[in-house]
């Protein structure tokens, strides 16, 4: 089988330099967005720009910072499914939890098409994406190991950042489920995977393991 070339655009946004990620095949007019925060005009600018068409929507987590450009994207690609980890579903409507009250903006996005668990797989614009539970920044948070890529891509969220952890003093976070979250799904990974995290720049799994302050391999 040939590995399919990857076109890759993080989108950072002004407010909390979040990353979405936009992506597709070579040639392919479909892709995938993962975690489009604040900025939304720039994201859409972007697809419509490559002629893109979003596919797949996914959520790593349900924090304001990444779920604000949900509702931009579904008003104009309504067919796009929107997917979460089950267990963070209930922040993508609720300001509360999704932190943005405490930040003087409501913000909600619409419910979710598709809620995933452990274990699944969600099959997108010609990508496989497996689907791990990993709670300690946000309890219903998950990542997304794309394989069918070489070496392996993580769309790794608020987990494990370059040279750093997510922030897990928020209401539901927990370090020790932080840092058990790191060790067994992503330090378990090969050394040359490459983690794009939700803030910051992209590492790989080696790169942390040999010397992240936090949680070493
Ligand atoms: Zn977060």
């Amino acid at each position: 089988m040939t590995q399919p070339e990857i076109e890759l655009a993080a989108i950072v946004s002004d407010l909390f330099a979040e990353n979405c990620f936009v992506a597709n095949q070579k040639g392919s007019s479909e892709a995938i967005v993962v975690d489009p925060g604040f900025n939304h005009e720039r994201i859409i600018a972007y697809l419509e720009n490559k002629n893109l068409t979003p596919i797949a929507l996914l959520n790593t987590h349900g924090h304001a910072d990444h779920i604000g450009g949900n509702a931009a994207i579904k008003q104009k690609w309504s067919e796009c499914p929107l997917i979460i980890g089950a267990g963070d579903a209930i922040k993508l409507t609720d300001p509360v939890q999704n932190l943005s009250r405490s930040h003087g903006a409501d913000i909600v996005s619409p419910a979710a098409d598709r809620l995933v668990k452990e274990g699944e797989t969600i099959s997108a614009a010609g990508f496989e994406l497996e689907v791990y539970e990993t709670p300690g920044h946000s309890s219903g948070h998950v990542i997304f190991l794309l394989k069918d890529h070489a070496p392996w891509i993580v769309f790794g969220g608020d987990v494990l950042f370059q040279g750093g952890v997510g922030r897990f003093d928020f209401p539901d976070g927990d370090e020790q489920q932080l840092f058990e979250s790191i060790r067994s799904k992503l330090y378990v990974l090969p050394d040359e995977t490459i983690v794009l995290p939700g803030h910051g720049g992209a590492t790989s799994i080696g790169d942390e393991k040999r010397s992240n302050p936090y949680v070493r391999g």
